[in-house]
């Protein structure tokens, strides 16, 4: 058995023998599982190879969840796979797939079985990029299985006997609620740093306790997070704030403290237990961000960030008694840009969204006095910045015990959200040909965001 440090620990030196759970005695039915994944596996089983359901998938059937992806494993190589499936492509960095394309730009990804994950730090800590030669790659079924993150994410789904094949004691886990590391959680962690946020990510989501030793492991090596690329990071923590789970998942990253790994300038405001208020609000605006992502909304990262940072802005800047007009307004608009420009700067997000954060969070206050007065001036609604900074006036209202968000407002939100996704690229473009008056925080430049003029 190949002894790749990036696997899991395995229990001898024989290959390990897994417990198979027949079809029978296990609730994953075909029916559940995506058309086009169906093909692939069938396919693949009549070419004469091992094909198997993976990952994610198998785990949410398993709960009687709708999978957000199929992965297919196999042990056909990359190069016959590419045989098998005409309408394929290889991709990959550091591991080759494939992915079979459908109808509908419908695309479903092949993986040959290996045995080592693909963000394994080497042993000096870093994590090169070129591709690993294949000897150093393809592994049996059981090092795919042991190289996975998660125990209830190593279960295989196989196609010609419609058993779970089990080798990690993922079945189990999911069956009494645990997330839980395979092998050894300290060193899993060393390996890969991002797996504690896959942690407190799963528990979330599913509402399953963690695992001693693995809860153990994250407390001690929090710290590592910050050796992960920060693009990875923000793109995981952006995947946490939509899971619909965000309050959960922040009560965990409290309770973990990766929470103030992840956004260091929480720290000395001390939200785990003395602060009560600033910790309430933070859990009331996720739980109100969840109902909007259950309900079909995809917030953009911009309103996520700014909610995410509200209850430390109203802690350190007294916030919502900053009610400023004129100059007053721009200068305090300045000064919480350029704060954001530093807590924000190490997460290397744009600018433009950095400009937005400081607009959402410097009109607060005019948006509840306007509601409180019930005066809403008409010059507001023609602003740019309007829609995005009422919808999270109203989270905001709605989480401190004000009224719901409208059901109108959910629905044009959600699809004004939508247009504005589907059409950023060419705005982006757009933009760059016109004379651009530069950014509108600079201090030495005029210019404006949202339209809004200095
Ligand atoms: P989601 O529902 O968010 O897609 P998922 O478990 O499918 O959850 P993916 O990121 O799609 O998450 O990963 C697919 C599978 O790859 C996982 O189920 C797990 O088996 C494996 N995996 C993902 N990330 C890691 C990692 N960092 N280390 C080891 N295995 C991983
Ligand atoms: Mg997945």
């Amino acid at each position: 058995m190949p002894s790749d440090p990036g696997t899991g620990s395995k229990p001898d030196d024989t290959s390990p023998t897994p417990r198979i759970i027949p079809r029978q005695n296990h609730p994953i039915s075909r029916k559940n599982i995506d058309r086009e994944a169906l093909k692939v596996l069938y396919r693949l089983r009549d070419a004469g190879y091992v094909a198997y359901l993976v990952g994610g998938g198998v785990r949410d059937l398993y709960l009687g969840k709708t999978p957000k992806d199929f992965d297919i494993s196999t042990d056909a190589k990359p190069g016959e796979l590419r045989r098998v499936f005409k309408n394929s492509r290889l991709i990959g960095k550091r591991f080759r797939l494939v992915q079979v394309f459908f109808h509908g730009n419908k695309i479903i990804e092949v993986s040959t079985f290996r045995c080592r994950s693909e963000y394994d730090l080497n042993g000096d800590g870093s994590a090169k990029d070129e591709m690993l030669a294949a000897n150093n790659t393809y592994g049996s079924p059981s090092d795919d299985a042991f190289r996975r993150d998660l125990t209830i994410n190593s279960l295989f789904y196989d196609i010609k006997s419609n058993s779970i094949i089990d080798y990690t004691g993922g079945v189990s886990d999911l069956e009494q609620g645990i997330i839980r590391f395979i092998g050894e959680p300290e060193r899993r962690i060393q390996r890969d740093p991002a797996r504690m946020m896959r942690v407190i990510r799963h528990a979330a989501r599913n509402n399953f306790t963690i695992e001693p030793t693995t809860w153990q492991a994250i407390l001690k090596h929090k710290e590592k997070l910050k050796l992960c690329p920060i693009s990875r990071i923000r793109d995981e923590l952006m995947k946490d704030l939509r899971s619909s789970a965000s309050r959960a998942w922040t009560e965990l990253a409290l309770e973990s403290d990766l929470f103030t790994v992840l956004l260091p300038f929480y720290a000395p405001i001390a939200i785990h237990s003395d602060n009560e208020k600033t910790r309430r609000l933070l859990l009331a605006l996720q739980a109100v961000v969840d109902r909007l992502h259950s309900r079909g909304m995809k917030l953009p990262e911009q309103l996520l960030f700014s909610l995410l940072i509200l209850p430390w802005a109203i802690a350190e800047y007294d916030l919502l008694e900053r009610n400023y007009k004129g100059p007053e307004f721009h200068r305090f608009l300045r000064k919480i840009r350029d704060r954001l420009e530093e807590i924000l700067g190490p997460m290397s997000i744009k600018r433009s969204t950095k400009e937005n954060i400081a607009m959402h969070l410097v009109t607060l206050p005019q948006f509840i006095r306007f509601a409180k007065e019930n005066n809403w001036p008409k010059w507001l609604k023609r602003k740019s910045y309007y829609r995005e900074c009422d919808l999270f006036f109203r989270i905001f209202l709605e989480a401190t015990g004000g009224s719901r968000i409208p059901e109108h407002i959910i629905t044009e939100s959600s699809r004004q959200f939508t247009i504005d996704a589907k059409h950023r690229p060419a705005r982006k473009r757009k933009f760059k040909k016109r004379e651009s008056p530069g950014p509108a925080f600079l201090h030495n430049k005029r210019g404006s965001i949202f339209g809004l003029k200095k």
